[in-house]
């Protein structure tokens, strides 16, 4: 379903329909280009439509099923295990305190863009693991870059503090550094600003 004009700068999962739509407007820039090396088109167009992919099977996506109708389809040891994993998240995210009145992230409110975030960058790792000569430092770069914006602290806390999606920098720095890809890549340990313990990172899909 096209819910938005054709040339709309946008991308979005329709579970209803069961698709996910990603606008012409989009496919320009860092995102899609022809002359755009493996690693940059799957950290660009490729992270695009595996995270409305991943739509498909967050909080809310996961009630519709495969035609579109509001059905319970999943086990129930499915379901707890996916909330004991959402419930992680969330608190992961209510440990951050970006706003000025050091109040905590709200988890709940980004919960189903970060589960998109998570299982896009998930899915695409997979698929860096089966591609030869796969160069993670080029991909974690492109990715890096498109999120890069320049804002005053105000601007952005008036912007982000309603908005489902998680702030530009949180949807790189949170994201990578869940992954072992990422930590081997740049070798990070222990004490370092981006490491995260295995048994901290936030797993919704894949092993935990
Ligand atoms: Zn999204």
């Amino acid at each position: 379903m096209w819910d938005l004009p054709w040339g709309t700068s946008n991308a979005s999962y329709d579970p209803q329909c069961n698709s996910i739509n990603v606008y012409a407007g989009f496919l320009t820039g860092d995102l899609y280009r022809e002359d755009m090396t493996r690693e940059e088109l799957m950290a660009g167009v490729g992270m695009v439509i595996a995270h409305e992919l991943s739509h498909a099977f967050d909080t809310r996506g996961s009630k519709y099923d495969e035609t579109g109708a509001l059905r319970d389809w999943w086990t129930e040891a499915d379901q707890q295990a996916f909330d004991r994993r959402v419930e992680k998240l969330i608190a992961y995210y209510e440990s951050l305190h970006p706003w000025k009145d050091g109040s905590s992230y709200s988890g709940t409110l980004v919960q189903q863009e970060a589960i998109a975030d998570l299982g896009a960058m998930g899915c695409i790792l997979r698929i860096a693991k089966k591609t030869e000569g796969f160069d993670y430092d080029a991909f974690f770069r492109a990715f890096t870059k498109l999120r890069r914006c320049k804002m005053t602290e105000t601007a952005m806390e008036n912007r982000f503090r309603t908005n489902p999606h998680p702030m530009d920098h949180l949807r790189v720095n949170v994201v990578a550094a869940q992954f072992p890809e990422f930590q081997e890549t740049y070798d990070i340990r222990p004490g370092d600003g981006m490491y995260v313990a295995p048994e901290d990172r936030i797993t919704i899909w894949g092993a935990s």
